[in-house]
């Protein structure tokens, strides 16, 4: 990367095609340092997909790579008058304040979309993601698959969060993902779109997927602007913790950037984020459909073969358990989890969660509260205090063994 001197990143369409049902669109990409040359997204879908007008989904992509370089972006082509303003101002003020790493740069597009002033009278309904985790499930809870604001499609975009691009097993786990997508929405007669992308090899060093997901993902977003008005955001974090600061989480600023990501066609909204995790849990608890499918576990995929959708081991299950505890639902989820282990090790799933409170983690200390309220015992002070030493003295045993071997 030069220093002193402000290169240019130039981003030009190349192709739009259709291979069988799946939609490919590829921009070349021209930097002045190791990008790839080439941007896709790869759209496969029960319907069909216009492709878009415009590179709105290139341009917003480009933007952090081409701020982390400090390089100006030249979009050859159309791009959304609306969104071109906001990654020129408010969306690069708001990124450049929570990562030190990336500089303001100017966007241009040689050209701008004509303005679809219809398209929102239509009222073509929302689109969200689905995961399956409590975040996900509670969006669809809120919005249902009824109504002006019901929830049209459910979208899945391999743009990180299954791993690196091109790494070994990433396509399998997101097409495992799509499986189970399709699956769902067939269950609750929804439309369904997959999103493919080598988008993650442009995120190098330093633009981690939790410190960029929203962006990438809002990219992959925009491309459903032929078929819906709105795409739902799930949220991670309630409002009351919602800033423009330094933070390892993109998603604490959610609610303020997703609107600037908006073109005259597709809105985005955080969706859920005026309740905490432990409020999602319980409208969870209440839809029908997650007794079998709520999927929470972070656990490596190899380690979870014999043990269904959910280990019930790791922190996310423990902390899912312990809340699906306290507001009485526990049975309910006898297919996804495995309740009898729960049962045995439920002094030790407080433990962690009180250990996690300990430093820091306000969704686990909203947990604590309600563990305090309900009559269980918590642990003490000085209990947490032996399981955290012992649990770092462990770390750095691993640790030197595995700079032994
Ligand atoms: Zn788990």
């Amino acid at each position: 990367m030069s220093v002193g001197i402000m290169g240019k990143i130039k981003a030009s369409l190349r192709e739009q095609r259709f291979i069988g049902n799946r939609l490919r669109l590829t921009c070349s990409v021209k930097a002045d340092w190791g990008l790839p040359d080439e941007l896709f997204f790869d759209i496969v879908s029960d319907q069909a997909v216009a492709p878009p007008a415009g590179m709105n989904h290139f341009a917003l992509a480009l933007l952090v790579p081409a701020m982390r370089a400090g390089n100006d972006l030249e979009i050859e082509g159309a791009v959304s008058a609306r969104l071109l303003q906001a990654l020129n101002g408010e969306l690069q003020v708001a990124l450049a304040t929570f990562k030190k790493s990336l500089s303001r740069i100017s966007v241009s597009a040689s050209t701008i979309l004509p303005e679809m002033a219809s398209s929102r009278a239509l009222n073509r309904g929302c689109a969200t993601g689905f995961s399956a985790g409590v975040d996900s499930f509670a969006t669809i809870s809120l919005y249902g698959f009824e109504g002006s604001r019901r929830i049209k499609c459910l979208s899945l975009f391999n743009v990180g969060a299954f791993g690196q691009a091109g790494a070994v097993g990433v396509s399998e786990v997101f097409e495992k993902g799509g499986l189970q997508l399709r699956e769902f929405a067939k269950n609750v007669g929804c439309e369904w779109v997959l999103v493919d992308s080598n988008l993650d090899a442009f995120y190098a060093k330093g633009l981690n997927f939790p410190s960029t997901h929203t962006i990438r993902n809002a990219s992959a977003a925009l491309l459903l602007e032929s078929m819906v008005d709105e795409y739902l955001y799930s949220s991670a974090f309630p409002y009351n913790e919602i800033a423009i600061k330094p933070s390892p989480c993109i998603a604490t600023m959610d609610p303020i950037i997703l609107p600037l990501m908006e073109t005259e066609s597709l809105r985005f909204r955080s969706a859920g984020a005026h309740l905490s995790r432990f409020e999602k849990t319980e409208i969870v608890s209440r839809n029908d459909m997650s007794f079998s499918w709520l999927n929470v576990c972070v656990a490596p995929a190899a380690d979870r073969m014999s043990m269904g959708r959910n280990c019930s081991r790791c922190w996310k299950c423990n902390r899912t358990l312990v809340s699906l505890d306290l507001i009485g639902a526990l049975e309910k989820y006898d297919r996804v989890f495995d309740l009898e282990y729960y049962r045995q090790n439920k002094r030790s799933a407080v433990r962690s969660a009180a250990l996690r409170a300990l430093k820091g983690s306000k969704i686990d200390r909203e947990i604590v509260e309600h563990v305090k309220r309900s009559g269980y015992p918590l642990p003490s002070k000085a209990e947490l205090l032996v399981v955290k030493t012992f649990a770092r003295l462990r770390r750095l045993v691993e640790k030197k063994l595995r700079r032994a071997a």
